[in-house]
């Protein structure tokens, strides 16, 4: 068929409706694609999470972006907002603006989409498709318990003076990658490789959130920058807050990548330590305040570190202690001798 000769409809029904499936959400979805509404029946005793994402070309990726990537990147950062809440995910909807019919793009980005949607049982229920500037939105549904009326959602709202605070993975290779793409820093190919996956395929910490009910008394996903996104959870909780620099220093970003800045820097891998002052201050901005890590940021109570522990190996998702929340307004961050150190990195904000 000529591309161009594609209806809206036809390309709905080749690219987004797929065949009935037994999908993990069988009994709650009772209608998907093809009428005015779709139908969710939540179970008694159950709330539904609700969350919406753009991405916009131009500001969240670039034109040329991998379309398989693009797929899976749009879910992922809604999946990642279920799992701060600590939901289960159940359906999504899709509103796309296309510039024009392109088959193999479509094809790419389906599969991308629906690839990452399998593996957490997640059905495409619906959306709206449109000519226009490529723009991808996407509102996701998830299902939260409620055990003797009390909602099991993970809130940023939680966080207790005392508790210790965490966060997922490893911060700051996203932002890397953008860095070498923009040309300003240099990696050997096989580095940016992997960072390139930490950029484009984010892993949605669904597993970790759903592991971590009961037991984290807030939690936030790190999207524009762990100070940023932390600063959330203090504001809606009134709280303030330290963290411990030393805490990231072993994360990957420091520690695992030949980092070129021109200047040629040294990294000594065994002690953690890159040794031109300016490129240490700039890969610690990245873990800070980097963006786009998609990480879980939470906080729990000192007395549930081992119930952490065993969270974050029922979810097979390494978590880092990097801090406690204090009752003094603001965010503090203190070195190996707790001297303050001045914070000069600030997180992503669009239109600031
Ligand atoms: P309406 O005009 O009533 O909004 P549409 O004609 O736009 O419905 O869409 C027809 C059906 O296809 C609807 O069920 C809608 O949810 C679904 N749909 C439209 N675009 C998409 C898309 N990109 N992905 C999945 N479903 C879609
Ligand atoms: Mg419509």
């Amino acid at each position: 068929m000529n591309p161009e000769a594609m209806g809206e409809f036809d390309l709905i029904e080749r690219y987004f409706k797929r065949p009935e499936r037994a999908a993990a959400c069988a009994d709650l979805v009772k209608l998907g694609i093809g009428d005015d509404c779709a139908l969710l029946q939540p179970r008694a005793n159950t709330q539904l999470a609700i969350s919406s994402d753009m991405l916009v070309q131009g500001r969240h990726f670039f034109a040329d972006v991998d379309p398989a990537a693009l797929g899976h990147k749009a879910l992922a950062v809604n999946l990642s907002d279920l799992a701060a809440c600590g939901a289960q995910p159940i359906a999504f909807t899709l509103a796309l603006a296309l510039p024009h019919v392109n088959e193999p793009w479509l094809a790419a980005f389906s599969h991308g989409l629906f690839a990452l949607a399998d593996a957490h049982g997640c059905e495409l229920i619906g959306g709206d498709t449109t000519r226009g500037p490529l723009n991808i939105c996407i509102t996701i549904f998830g299902e939260v318990l409620v055990i003797d009326s009390q909602s099991q959602a993970l809130l940023r709202s939680g966080a207790q003076v005392g508790d210790d605070i965490y966060v997922s993975g490893s911060l700051g290779e996203a932002r890397l990658a953008l860095e070498v793409m923009r040309g300003n820093l240099s990696v050997s190919d096989g580095d940016f490789a992997t960072l390139r996956q930490r950029l484009e395929r984010p892993t949605p910490r669904v597993a970790l959130g759903l592991a971590l009910r009961g037991i984290a008394t807030s939690a936030i996903d790190v999207s524009d920058g762990l100070l940023g996104d932390l600063g959330h959870i203090l504001e809606r909780s009134n709280v303030g807050a330290s963290l411990d620099l030393e805490a990231f220093y072993p994360m990957k970003l420091v520690a695992d990548y030949a980092i070129n800045a021109g200047a040629r820097a040294q990294i000594d891998h065994k002690n953690v330590k890159i040794h031109d002052p300016s490129l240490s201050n700039t890969l610690i901005g990245y873990i800070l305040a980097g963006g786009d890590d998609y990480e879980l940021a939470f906080t729990a109570p000192a007395a549930a570190r081992a119930a952490v522990q065993a969270a974050s190996i029922k979810a097979t998702t390494p978590v880092t202690r990097i801090g406690r929340i204090e009752p003094t307004a603001g965010l503090r961050l203190v070195d190996t001798n707790g001297a303050l150190v001045e914070n000069r990195w600030v997180s992503f904000d669009h239109f600031a």
